[in-house]
């Protein structure tokens, strides 16, 4: 589940906003027996699988500082164990009232500049850590996205000293739509295979290197350290901010671009909307291809699901997830890749640890919080009523006339009930709408379908669709 790799990672435990002291033998000693709690607490699975990577960073007066490597696990903990780990520390030493949990990479970036490191230039040139599994092979395509990929692929498979085709390459998309996949694939894919160095950097990272270089004034060995790579990938680029960092990213992106080196960006917004870039650097960003990844549609999503489905079965064979599952997380997740990514993990995680297997009961109650409302779309009588008749094969007047046979009575009926469920109507209004009925035939018509719904899932099969069909 780690997203990233920490090859270079070191401890640091003095650079962050509190002071923590170095630990000492004692707090160690604790630490081991507070693990040793929690792992008779809650048993041998869940510790080995959610606390086994937990470090200690420091004790200060009354709190405790823990790491995890990453944003799941610290999620996924504070959710659910906060309270045992604080009674675990308790148990040891009752004045710890708090338990501030932190994910090491973002320690380790707060860390790289803080300590001045020796080699400022390598530290930086090392890229920013790569997710393996973030591949073109892992890479869903939609219509959204097709272009970007085609670009990106064609990026990718150049060769040293071939003709640049589009350069720089310009990504933009909103969050979680696969800007750091697609240029993460292109460094995975340029880095292997052919003799090409391409090196992805954050724009953080980037100015972390830069800002330290400067300290230890290496920053004419960075800079042609950076100008010595074959592909330069700068990702999120809407967070490089300062003018001199600024400056140096134009010099460098000029240098590389002139010298027929390609460079591959991707940022939250358009080039022109970069707001703190000068109007220079602006059109040079605009003068290669500049391409948007629209939002996910419900196909891609579910491609996406199903992709990272088939990676976790990898290792773990016996997680599956049945096809009407996966259907209702495509259709409800609607905002982004992270939380189709967020309602895997967590499918997963609850499988694994109650050894059960994933029911659509599960799902729903397991990612509740990832659904977000949906900008509530404003549903018309008329398209209720059109939608109905449609469906039930009747003509709208029919729902409006006072016929009482039964192929017009139960339409009716639905349409009512639909109405009040999807309009802020009152029971008079949609009476009236319904070719002047009294409020107390809306009444029962919404009643009688209630009841019905509840125990014909035909029906309820029905209504589901035709409430799909109008809100979309
Ligand atoms: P961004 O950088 O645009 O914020 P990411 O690349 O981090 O978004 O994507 C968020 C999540 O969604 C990741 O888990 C990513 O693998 C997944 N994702 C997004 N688009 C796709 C896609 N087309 N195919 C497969 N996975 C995708
Ligand atoms: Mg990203």
């Amino acid at each position: 589940m780690a997203r990233n790799l920490h090859g270079d990672f070191t401890r640091q435990r003095h650079s962050f906003g509190k002071v923590f002291k170095p630990m000492t033998n004692t707090e160690q000693d604790r630490w081991s027996r507070v693990k040793g709690r929690l792992r008779s607490s809650v048993g041998e699975d869940v510790y080995s699988s959610w606390f086994a990577r937990m470090d200690l960073e420091g004790v200060q007066d009354e709190s405790v500082r823990l790491s995890v490597p990453t944003r799941f696990l610290k999620s996924w903990i504070q959710a659910h164990y906060a309270e045992r780990v604080l009674s675990c520390w308790q148990a040891e030493m009752p004045e710890v009232h708090r338990i501030d949990l932190t994910v090491r990479t973002a320690m380790r970036c707060a860390g790289a500049t803080a300590i001045a490191p020796v080699s400022a230039s390598h530290d930086a040139l090392g890229g920013s850590p790569l997710d393996p599994r973030l591949t073109f092979a892992s890479f869903v395509i939609g219509r959204s996205n097709t272009l970007a990929h085609a670009a990106a692929r064609q990026v990718a498979e150049g060769r040293r000293g071939d003709p640049v085709m589009f350069n720089p390459l310009y990504i933009h998309a909103g969050v979680g739509l696969g800007k750091t996949h697609l240029l993460q694939a292109v460094t995975w894919a340029g880095n292997s295979g052919n003799e090409r160095k391409v090196l992805y950097l954050t724009a953080e990272k980037f100015m972390y290197g830069f800002v330290a270089a400067l300290k230890t004034q290496t920053a004419l060995a960075f800079k042609e350290a950076l100008r010595g790579i074959d592909v330069l990938v700068i990702d999120d680029l809407q967070f490089l901010q300062g003018k001199s960092t600024q400056a140096e990213f134009c010099h460098t992106l000029n240098a590389l671009i002139d010298a027929g080196r390609q460079v591959v960006i991707a940022a939250d917004r358009p080039p022109s909307d970069l707001e703190s870039l000068d109007d220079r650097m602006r059109s040079r960003l605009a003068g290669g291809l500049v391409v948007e990844m629209g939002s996910l549609g419900e196909e891609l999503r579910l491609g996406i699901l199903k992709s990272r489905v088939a990676a976790a079965r990898a290792h773990h064979a016996s997680f599956d997830v049945p096809d009407q599952v996966l259907d209702y997380l495509a259709r409800s997740i609607t905002h982004n890749g992270r939380d189709l990514e967020g309602a895997i993990n967590r499918l997963l995680a609850h499988s694994k640890l109650n050894a059960q297997p994933v029911t659509l009961e599960m799902a729903e109650r397991e990612v509740r919080d990832l659904i977000r409302p949906q900008e509530p779309k404003r549903i018309k009588i008329e398209d209720i009523q059109r939608v109905v008749a449609r469906q039930y094969n009747v003509s709208r007047s029919d729902l409006l006339s006072s016929r009482r046979t039964a192929n017009v009575v139960r339409p009716r009926q639905v349409a009512m009930y639909l109405a009040k469920t999807l309009t802020l109507r009152s029971l008079p209004e949609i009476g009236r709408r319904f070719g002047g009925r009294d409020h107390t035939t809306v009444l029962h018509a919404v009643r009688k379908i209630e009841a019905l719904v509840a125990k014909d899932v035909a029906l309820s099969e029905e209504v589901e669709s035709l409430k799909r069909q109008l809100q979309e």
